[in-house]
């Protein structure tokens, strides 16, 4: 499964636009059935599904990543596996194409979980990771979307629900999650942050537990949405709890999740899942989330 972020998406109104977004979508899913197929693992899958969209302008990761207070990107992500929970994370990092690689680096490289900042930055050239320009960033839509939050004095969601019909809230946060045939569970995800965010800011994204989990006893989960209600929440790690101790599966843990997520803090976004069984599910509390699941030779799924 992969997701494109979730918010309000009203400006997804012509169908050339929903599209670019659902091809988008399909390609990175078949792309990562391809590498399964070929006999990756679902931590490979996530890793080139979670790469794919960072490449891809549209989505609010990587290339497309939304500007932070100052008009520059801070990128946070994670990944996880679920064979041995093992798991890498970098936050507010700038001038890499991919950071759910580093996040991997920082994984399989080092003996820590976590790499902010500068720190993370130096861990990317000693593994000899290529730095891009800044200009690799700054797309006209980010530096608009930038301008009209600080005429409004917010920080919000890529896709914000709260001013729908403004025209530059068309990209997402991303995700992948994976099963893959040996039964082995892993979770990416990968996100710009919030526009106009506080420098320094993290988000749920790159933290364990909030914004990504996998736990092949379990389930694998990405979360998209404001990072604050899910970090307080720690809904990836309260989804895959409702399955080890309550015995859910993916949907009944996805709406538990959800319905506490919204009970405890009024949380805005939504998440992907997937059990150890091969179940997909996915709930959201904001009007739409951009997101798709592929099955070993079933069709492709994606919608809003
Ligand atoms: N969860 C991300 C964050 O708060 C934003 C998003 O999902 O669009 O940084």
């Amino acid at each position: 499964m992969v997701h494109g972020g979730a918010g309000a998406l009203d400006n997804v109104k012509d169908d050339k636009t929903a599209f670019r977004y659902l091809e988008a979508i399909r390609r990175t899913l078949e792309h990562g059935r391809d590498v399964m197929e070929l006999g990756g693992s679902a931590l490979q899958a996530v890793e080139a599904c979670a790469s794919i969209l960072e490449d891809d302008p549209v989505f609010n990761a990587g290339c497309g990543s939304v500007l932070n207070e100052n008009g520059k990107v801070e990128m946070d992500a994670a990944i996880m596996d679920g064979r041995d929970l093992s798991a890498g994370a970098v936050a507010a990092v700038d001038n890499i194409a991919n950071p759910v690689q580093l996040a991997r680096l920082v994984m399989s490289e080092s003996e820590h979980v976590m790499l902010i900042s500068e720190g993370a930055m130096r861990f990317a050239d000693h593994c000899s990771m290529e730095r891009v320009p800044e200009d690799y960033f700054y797309t006209t839509d980010r530096v608009e979307q930038l301008r009209q939050a600080r005429l409004q004095h917010k920080v919000m969601l890529d896709h914000d629900d709260s001013d729908a019909d403004s025209e530059d809230q068309k990209y997402g946060t991303i995700g992948a999650i994976a099963r893959d045939p040996l039964g082995n569970l892993a979770a990416a995800t990968s996100t710009g942050g919030i526009v106009n965010k506080r420098m320094g800011r993290v988000g749920d994204s790159p933290i364990i537990g909030a914004g990504v989990y996998a736990d092949n006893e379990t389930c694998a989960v990405s979360a998209t949405g404001f990072g604050e209600d899910f970090m307080r929440s720690v809904i990836s790690k309260t989804i895959s709890d409702f399955m080890y101790m309550k015995g859910m599966d993916a949907k009944q843990a996805t709406e538990a999740g959800i319905e506490y997520l919204v009970r405890k803090v009024k949380g805005r976004g939504g998440v992907i899942v997937i059990d150890k069984d091969g179940n997909c599910s996915s709930g959201f509390t904001t009007k739409k989330m951009i997101h798709g699941w592929i099955e070993k030779s079933g069709e492709t799924s994606c919608r809003f």
